[in-house]
């Protein structure tokens, strides 16, 4: 793949700065037109992109159709829905102090963004925080992954057809142009990837002064207590840790059961994955050889106990369904998120000390999961574990709900979408205070 000059990405920011100053993003008939072509352009390119999906990370069309094509038109539907209400300014009473005048807030765009995608889940992770950058009426360039080709370059072709580009435009490039494209002074950067890119990303941002959101990773904890529905855990797992082959933020890193049903838990996941995930490649595909590298490597200094999968071919870019247990906090695979299919068992008797423990080596992860029959007992657990986000006997789909707010803490993120949160997050809330004057006298 090509990728282009810093002059050319110069001179598509300067266009994009002009277009945004003739004001031609503001209206908010314009805006909803934008994602009626988006909605177009996506559509048209489905059978694009199930290929490159395929060839790029062996996704099914079951997934891209879920959570690829389908998140990303559900947004925009959902937005087309409700953007007249949200961007509608909202009157707030006047305190006695200012009176006589009249107050409000309204939403006002930021100007000329970037957003910065990941490769594991790449056309809704360019494209969904793509749909608030339209509706809080700004312009846009788009970097999607170099790590996944195929699927930038339909990525691209679905921005060509939609958009000109001094309005929405794709970058291709990796870290020397993400390097450039960081010096220049975007008005907003809504970045999704690893901590440690975050870090460059919000450097980058405050010579600036750039507001950023970072939609970041972690370890995700499931944890499942004494009377978890062991049929309900393992087809969470089965779901939440294999698609994709475990790469996905909000993925189940680590499974943390009670002693009393760890035994039973893990016979029947481990005949689910002999049963649904037999091959090498039953997951998917990593993204690049490398990848496959690193998680043989944490493999291999695993203090832990494979109880199934372990193969893998770096060549292909497979690794099979791997669970290991008997894994201590100070294991290889307890060290970092691991976004590949293997799946590390710890083991708690005490719930408050699960929490303690959880808490004191990976704080503030995206995602908490708890298991448990009564569902009350969830509840201290999940607010004494600050996360992104939680659920009780479910995994990952509330990312799928317009309505929640998406988005992590501390070091699983800053900042939210999804829906209304999406506009919130590519717009500035300005108050504004209007003194009305008594007519002169003629
Ligand atoms: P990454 O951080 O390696 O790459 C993300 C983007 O940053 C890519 O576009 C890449 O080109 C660019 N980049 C990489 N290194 C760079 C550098 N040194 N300087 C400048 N730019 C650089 O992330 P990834 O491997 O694509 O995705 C996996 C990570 O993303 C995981 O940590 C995962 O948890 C996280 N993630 C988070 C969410 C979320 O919504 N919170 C969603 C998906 C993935």
């Amino acid at each position: 793949m090509n990728f282009p000059s810093s002059e050319s990405i110069d001179t598509l920011f300067a266009l994009q700065r002009e277009f945004f100053a003739s004001r031609q993003t503001r209206p908010i008939e314009f805006r909803k037109h934008s994602l009626e072509r988006l909605k177009q352009a996506v559509l048209d390119h489905r059978e694009l992109l199930y290929v490159a999906l395929d060839e790029d990370l062996g996704k099914p069309k079951g997934d891209v159709d879920l959570a690829e094509i389908g998140a990303v038109i559900h947004e925009i539907d959902f937005a087309l829905a409700h953007l007249d209400e949200w961007a509608t300014p909202q009157a707030v009473p006047t305190p006695e102090l200012i009176a006589p005048s009249q107050c409000y807030v309204t939403q006002e765009p930021f100007g000329v963004t970037y957003i910065i995608g990941p490769f594991n889940y790449p056309v809704n992770l360019t494209l969904t925080p793509l749909i608030g950058a339209i509706i809080g009426g700004n312009t846009c360039i788009l970097k999607p992954s170099e790590t996944t080709p195929n699927t930038s370059l339909v990525i691209e072709k679905i921005i060509q057809q939609a958009f000109a580009p001094d309005y929405i435009a794709v970058v291709q490039g990796g870290r020397d142009e993400n390097t450039h494209l960081l010096s220049l002074p975007f008005d907003f950067i809504f970045f999704t990837g690893s901590p440690n890119v975050g870090k460059v990303v919000m450097q980058a941002a405050a010579a600036h002064l750039t507001p950023v959101i970072l939609e970041l990773g972690g370890k995700c904890p499931l944890i499942a207590l004494a009377d978890a529905d062991l049929d309900l855990v393992v087809s969470q797992l089965m779901f939440g840790k294999f698609i994709n082959s475990g790469q996905t933020c909000i993925a189940p890193d680590y499974l943390y059961v009670h002693s009393s049903i760890k035994d039973a838990l893990l016979a029947r996941l481990v005949q689910r994955i002999h049963q649904d995930l037999p091959d090498i490649g039953s997951t998917g595909k990593v993204v690049t050889g490398q990848q496959v590298s690193r998680l043989e490597g944490l493999l291999s200094l695993s203090e832990g106990k494979v109880l199934v999968g372990g193969q893998s071919d770096a060549e292909r870019r497979v690794f099979s369904a791997t669970v290991v247990d008997q894994v201590k906090w100070d294991d290889a695979l307890m060290a970092e998120e691991l976004f590949g299919p293997i799946l590390p068992v710890l083991t708690f008797d005490s719930v408050d000390t699960a929490v303690d423990l959880i808490n004191q080596h990976h704080p503030k992860p995206l995602a908490v999961y708890v298991f448990a029959r009564h569902t009350q007992s969830a509840t201290p657990i999940i607010n004494h574990i600050q996360s992104g986000d939680a659920q009780v006997n479910g995994v990952m789909l509330h990312a799928f709900s317009p309505y929640l707010p998406f988005g992590g803490v501390g070091s699983s993120g800053i900042g939210e979408y999804h829906g209304r949160y999406s506009f919130q997050a590519f717009t500035h809330k300005k108050s504004v205070r209007v003194v009305e004057l008594p007519d002169k006298p003629v």
